[in-house]
């Protein structure tokens, strides 16, 4: 296991992330869902302009699941992925933007749907959860990698396995405090209602099983 620190203006921009730049914590479902959006449109794109690639539409969603009792939230998407380096330079580095990279190499104009320009929104994660794991398959490779960091510190990354290509990124939930209520990401009502508000105009399936709707 590879344990690395953020560097110094990476530290100060995601103190100020995750204490004062947003409101409203629960926007982080939304940066984690463009992300998953992004990645998807990311193989989207190359299998229009690469024809030994397919896309069967059928394939490509974004599922949320949790897990109350071990209160984890998870957003999982059968986009791109990120290999090693990715990884780093993306999620090591705050601030930097893969899918403003992405649609600069392409020379992606309008037309494609690509959210992600300013790098910092995944690390939105942190004002609800103590740790945030991402697992992750590059498309075309059998190698996956665990990144995982409980914050400003710092993060690990270690070789794993995963199944099919993609990103998984799970939330550790943080303990209820006096000011708010963290189980609230946990609830099925509640994080509906906010797929409703905030990612109502995503073009791919999101799903969640639900108990009784
Ligand atoms: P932005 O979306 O504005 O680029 P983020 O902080 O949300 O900034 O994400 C940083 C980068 O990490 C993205 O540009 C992308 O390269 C990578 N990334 C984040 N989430 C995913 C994901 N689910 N799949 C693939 N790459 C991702
Ligand atoms: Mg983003």
């Amino acid at each position: 296991m590879e344990k690395k620190e953020f560097q110094a203006e990476s530290k100060q921009l995601l103190d100020l992330m995750i204490n004062s730049i947003y409101t409203h914590k629960e926007i982080f479902l939304r940066e984690l869902i463009s992300n998953a959006s992004d990645a998807i449109d990311k193989i989207y794109y190359k299998a229009i302009t690469d024809k030994s690639i397919s896309f069967n539409k059928d394939d490509y969603y974004i599922q949320i699941s949790f897990d109350k009792e071990n209160r984890t939230l998870s957003v999982k998407d059968t986009g791109i992925g990120m290999t090693k380096e990715e990884l780093e330079n993306n999620l090591g580095v705050i601030a930097r933007s893969g899918s403003l990279q992405f649609k600069k190499e392409n020379e992606i104009k309008d037309g494609y749907d690509i959210i992600g320009q300013f790098g910092v929104g995944f690390y939105s994660s942190f004002m609800v959860a103590d740790k945030v794991t991402v697992i992750t398959r590059p498309f075309g490779s059998d190698k996956a990698w665990e990144w995982e960091s409980e914050g400003i510190e710092g993060y690990t990354i270690e070789e794993t396995t995963k199944d099919e290509y993609g990103t998984e990124v799970i939330l550790k939930i943080k303990e209820n405090t006096e000011d708010e209520n963290y189980d609230d990401y946990l609830d099925e009502y509640n994080l509906m209602n906010l797929v409703k508000k905030y990612s109502d105009f995503i073009r791919y399936p999101i799903k969640m099983e639900v108990s009784e709707y």
